[in-house]
């Protein structure tokens, strides 16, 4: 891309020169790409040994590290400058005009790989996960489903658009529901319960349109699975998102320990607030607040000087991760301030090709920004520490673990947080954070329990679906008194965007939530070790299966109580101590 003043960072080099694609190729040109593509088509007959088949197979990977990187930086692009129509006009053009030629051409090279007789030939350990992805993505395909699939993309964009649409009127005001979130933190309990209200009833009078558009997706899911020749969803998505590791059972298993072991620590700690805030009972407006009425934590006063006191905490946990760290400001690869013209929100992306991460925020000085660089520098170590992986594929891993890096250093990261705050409020901030690990366990098992149900219940009924909502709200939901607002409770999961556009996407977190506290457990008792492993494991990226990244990392890779009750009593200790 030629608008390299758009990126905050000068123009990168490939970490390694290229061997393949020609180095003045302009990759918006699809003519000059499908000649790349075209060029492996025909090579691909002539490959007879494994090396030659091996370096085809690097020729395809270098290729797609390009394109991605091209994707990554048009996309960064436009997130820096959403001011600036040609940063927008680049980014579609890839989007639109690239990408969906690119996929079939990718495809079929998956085709080409698997019926070449060379295939048998390569080191079994070294492909056997590169392998099974290729089975899956040409198994799996079907024609017929693709205008589902384009479908089933309408319908998510409908819901995105009617829950982002949604407005109450507020102190004179027309205010988002994302804008109301923040009233939910006051120390005024009226006004906590005012807003509370005001946005319920807001999602309430949608119920109904939230209900159709979600039983449409349920249907176009339902028809994708048979299409494919599953006897469900459930089936069928553990498949397409390549689960080869865990199964619909183990995530029941996940459901049930969280109820036995995490649910009583949920309790507690709902009655410790309670009692804080020197209640009878616990309202649903009640669950953000601080409850000891304290003002929100001011970790820094201007967005430049985040940079040096996040570099302070990686130096203290571990050298090679302060490098790694000093080497993204050296380069310029993090946008942190909050400033006019830029994105919402917060990601990490990798350059491909050039095997480096790149960090986006929006500072402003609170709590969150240092929860956002932490959790982000840990997906950057990710990528820095599998830069010396050959095959693009291999440089990243599934989501299970790539939360995993990033959980882990939230964890890791919050012991050194001083770094921003006085004593006491780092002690509060650990402390809210822990309180956080617990309370998003049992919406993650309710979350998705309510997905197993939906997709094992073909045909159901709209009352059967809310008394299955109800009954896992009974198991999961803790001591908040709802009464009076029994729809609002019965209708909560219409916020949950996984549901309606990810599906049976959101487990992930807790699979991953497990192996990062593991990890940190780990830290405790010998830190250097921990830390280690951590980075050894990274350095994996995607070349190993789920249960073998999470065993060098050190964790078992297991939901069941075995592995969750010790980590409760750590929770449990250590919230004690934090008071
Ligand atoms: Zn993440």
């Amino acid at each position: 891309m030629a608008e390299m003043k758009l990126l905050p960072f000068d123009k990168l080099v490939p970490y390694r020169p290229r061997a393949f694609v020609p180095e003045k190729i302009d990759l918006g040109d699809w003519g000059q790409i499908a000649t790349l593509f075209d060029l492996l088509e025909a090579r691909a007959p002539r490959c007879k040994t494994a090396a030659q088949f091996q370096r085809w197979l690097l020729d395809a990977s270098e290729l797609s590290a390009a394109l991605d990187e091209e994707s990554a930086v048009r996309s960064i692009a436009m997130t820096c400058h959403t001011d600036n129509a040609e940063a927008e006009r680049a980014y579609l053009h890839f989007v639109e005009q690239i990408e969906p030629r690119v996929k079939p051409r990718q495809f079929k090279l998956a085709e080409i790989y698997l019926r070449h007789p060379a295939r048998r030939k390569l080191p079994q350990k070294r492909w056997f996960v590169f392998d099974r992805n290729a089975r899956l993505q040409v198994e799996l395909y079907r024609a017929e489903n693709v205008p589902l699939e384009t479908e089933e993309a309408r319908l998510g964009q409908q819901y995105q658009k009617l829950s982002g649409s949604l407005t109450v009127p507020f102190r004179g005001e027309e205010r988002t529901l994302a804008q109301m979130g923040r009233y939910l933190e006051e120390p005024d309990r009226p006004l906590r319960q005012e807003t509370w209200e005001l946005t319920a009833g807001r999602r309430l009078r949608e119920a109904e349109r939230f209900e159709d558009n979600f039983e449409q997706l349920l249907k176009l899911r339902e028809q994708i699975a048979a299409n494919a020749g599953f006897p469900n969803y459930l089936e069928y998505a553990f498949q397409a998102r390549g689960r080869f590791d865990y199964s619909p059972a183990d995530c029941r298993k996940f459901h049930a320990a969280v109820e036995k072991e995490i649910m009583p620590a949920v309790r507690r700690l709902q009655a410790e607030r309670r009692e804080r805030l020197g209640l009878k009972s616990l309202r649903p407006w009640d669950l953000n607040v601080d409850p000891l009425n304290r003002p929100s934590l001011r970790p820094f006063e201007r967005a430049e000087d985040l940079p040096a006191r996040a570099q302070d905490i990686f130096d203290k946990l571990d050298p090679r991760l302060g490098a790694g760290f000093q080497l993204m400001r050296d380069l310029r690869l993090l946008d942190l301030d909050n400033r006019k013209g830029k994105a919402p929100g917060g990601y990490q992306s990798t350059l491909a090709e050039s095997r480096l991460p790149f960090i986006f925020m929006n500072a402003v000085g609170i709590h969150r920004d240092v929860e956002t660089i932490l959790h982000e520098a840990g997906h950057a170590f990710h990528a820095l520490a599998a830069r010396r992986e050959k095959l693009h594929a291999y440089r990243s891993a599934p989501i299970e673990f790539c939360e995993v890096a990033s959980m882990s250093m939230e964890l890791l990261g919050n012991e050194h947080i001083e770094t921003f705050y006085s004593e006491a409020d780092a002690r509060r901030a650990r402390h809210d954070h822990l309180e956080g690990i617990v309370a998003i366990f049992p919406w993650i098992a309710t979350v998705d329990a309510f997905q197993h149900w939906l997709y094992t219940h073909p045909r159901h009924r709209r009352a059967e679906r809310r008394r299955a909502w109800l009954g896992l709200m009974d198991r999961f939901g803790g001591d908040v008194d709802w009464s009076g607002h029994e729809e609002a409770r019965a209708n909560l999961w219409h916020r949950q965007l996984h549901i309606f556009l990810h599906p049976l996407y959101y487990i992930e977190y807790g699979i991953a939530q497990l192996g990062a506290l593991q990890i940190w457990a780990n830290s405790r008792k010998d830190k250097t070790r921990a830390l280690s492993q951590y980075r050894g494991a990274l350095a994996l990226g995607g070349s190993r299966p789920l249960p073998e990244l999470f065993a060098a990392a050190g964790c078992r890779f297991d939901f069941t109580r075995r592995t969750i009750k010790p980590l409760v009593r750590l929770l449990r200790d250590e919230l004690e101590k934090l008071g």
